[in-house]
């Protein structure tokens, strides 16, 4: 009778970690910088992506810098895709699923204009649709703006992972983890999450 009941009592508890586990979802996740101890918990709420040189190859399109200082959003159109994007899309949704929202936060050229921005933003957008990248939101940010002031007035609790092949932009994040996508293979990462 006492083995039952303490069965029964496991059964219930483990039912009700499910239960708020699927509300939000807790998962453990190494730091790049790896200063927190192994194993703790961190409540993931948010995936940041960046795109150029994170999973758009526009560094390789031939005269990518020619033609964005002629005001030519071409580059950002036409760049190749750095990963399977129908894997990564996968992964994007399940996590999505868990309650883990999708954010893009990508800088403009440094050659700007009103109109050549907008182009840019355009561009970005139909580069995403192209590859259909789920994402819940989309920040097409000056040059060098600070990509956390774009996710902090949304993220209430928890932490947003970052994935940026700029290391200068990875060590100035402050909102949980970063991933290196030029070493790691991000889809693999991701997986992990689900
Ligand atoms: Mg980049």
């Amino acid at each position: 009778m006492m083995l039952i009941l303490a069965v029964l009592s496991m059964v219930i508890q483990r039912k009700c970690f499910l239960r708020i586990n699927k509300k939000e979802k807790i998962v453990s996740f190494p730091k790049e910088s790896d200063t927190k101890p192994k194993g703790e918990l961190i409540m993931i709420k948010e995936i940041v992506f960046d795109m150029d040189g994170t999973i758009a190859d526009f560094y390789n399109v031939p005269n990518w810098l020619e033609l964005i200082r002629a005001f030519d959003p071409m580059p950002y159109k036409t760049a190749k895709s750095m990963w399977d994007m129908e894997a990564l899309a996968d992964v994007l949704r399940q996590l999505q699923k868990n309650g883990i929202e999708i954010s893009i936060v990508t800088w403009r050229s440094k050659e700007s204009n009103p109109v050549f921005d907008t182009l840019t933003r355009l561009a970005k957008l139909e580069w995403l649709t192209q590859y259909g990248f789920p994402f819940d939101h989309f920040h097409c940010v000056h040059y060098g703006a600070t990509k956390a002031d774009s996710i902090r007035k949304h993220l209430k609790d928890g932490e947003a992972i970052l994935i940026d092949d700029n290391k200068h932009v990875r060590a100035g994040w402050h909102l949980g983890a970063t991933i290196d996508p030029m070493t790691e293979n991000i889809i693999e990462v991701l997986k992990g999450l689900i």
